[in-house]
């Protein structure tokens, strides 16, 4: 199989190294070529645009920022898409984006199936993803196929479009998760509390999470190397923002997430994991 990769970052590279070590012939293609470089020491070929990359191409990935991206690299493509490929769109784009990228599909007669994945930087690496897949029933067995050496387990939650719609409500909990986790630290720290005591308090009863002990970790510490970057949670608040809107739902804990990571992300700390949200809480 030759799969083609869209976006090279932490999660596209991640993957394409899975797919290499599980065999399959991939190509890579990210906007700032450096980064998609390393991949070609693990087997990977390397292309300067995205249509040299889906030539040929059985299946093809998209892994970028926001549909935005992902148009513009599919509308570059295009002219060179085979017929037959298989377009597993896994970035997250919100409702609103995977309807667009849907319709950008039927006009160039492709094979799309939404499919975003929950699970951050070591779960990519770890071909531990958690795929919400949703499209044409007939490609359920190929997608679970393609998807067996990134994804331990893979979700068929319906027809394209539920699968960006299970990922906004799975950020939901991951967001004002970590801005729960943001808060206790924060005060526990204004408090003159050790953090540590916090997670003691917490440690094996129904309230403990492993998040509050990875993330409380890097709070602590006040270091953040970007599993979930702060641009990316910032972009998913807004999807799930705009879709709690358009279904008349008051989601007042991302919303307070969203505020914090806003600060953060004004205050240079946008390429950092979303932990830093803690800096916000703290007033530091
Ligand atoms: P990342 O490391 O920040 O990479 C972003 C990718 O998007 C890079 O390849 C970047 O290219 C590309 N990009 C951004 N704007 C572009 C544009 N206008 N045109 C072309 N390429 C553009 O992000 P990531 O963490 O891998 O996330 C990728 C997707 O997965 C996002 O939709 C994110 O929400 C989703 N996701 C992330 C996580 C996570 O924990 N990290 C988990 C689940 C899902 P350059 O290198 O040139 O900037």
């Amino acid at each position: 199989m030759t799969i083609a990769v869209l976006g090279t970052g932490i999660m596209g590279s991640a993957m394409a190294r899975n797919w290499l070590k599980a065999g399959e012939t991939v190509r890579v293609w990210n906007r700032t070529r450096a980064k998609a470089e390393p991949l070609a020491e693990a087997g990977a070929q390397v292309a300067d645009d995205p249509g040299s990359a889906v030539e040929g191409a059985d299946v093809i990935v998209t892994m970028l920022y926001d549909a935005d991206a992902v148009a513009q690299a599919m509308e570059a493509a295009a002219g060179r898409i085979g017929p037959g490929a298989l377009w597993l769109q896994m970035s997250t784009v919100g409702i609103e984006g995977a309807q667009r990228l849907a319709d950008l599909a039927t006009q160039r007669r492709l094979t799309y199936v939404d499919s975003p994945v929950v699970g951050t930087k070591e779960p990519a690496e770890q071909g531990k993803l958690t795929a919400l897949a949703s499209g044409p029933d007939e490609v359920r067995d190929r997608v679970e196929t393609v998807l067996r050496p990134v994804a331990a387990k893979v979700l068929w939650v319906g027809p394209a479009g539920q699968g960006s719609r299970l990922k906004l409500v799975a950020n939901t909990w991951v967001l004002t998760a970590t801005e729960g986790v943001a808060n206790a630290f924060a005060l526990a720290d204004a408090l003159g509390l050790d953090g540590n005591d916090f997670l003691k308090v917490i440690e094996g009863g129904p309230l403990d999470l492993t998040y509050a002990h990875v993330k409380g970790a890097l709070m602590m510490r006040r270091e953040f190397p970007p599993s979930f970057p702060v641009s990316g949670a910032v972009k998913d608040a807004n999807l799930i923002l705009a879709a709690g809107e358009s279904a008349g739902v008051d989601l007042a804990a991302v919303e307070a997430a969203r505020r914090h990571l806003d600060e953060v992300a004004r205050g240079s700390h946008r390429d950092e994991d979303m932990a830093a949200m803690y800096l916000a809480a703290r007033r530091a």
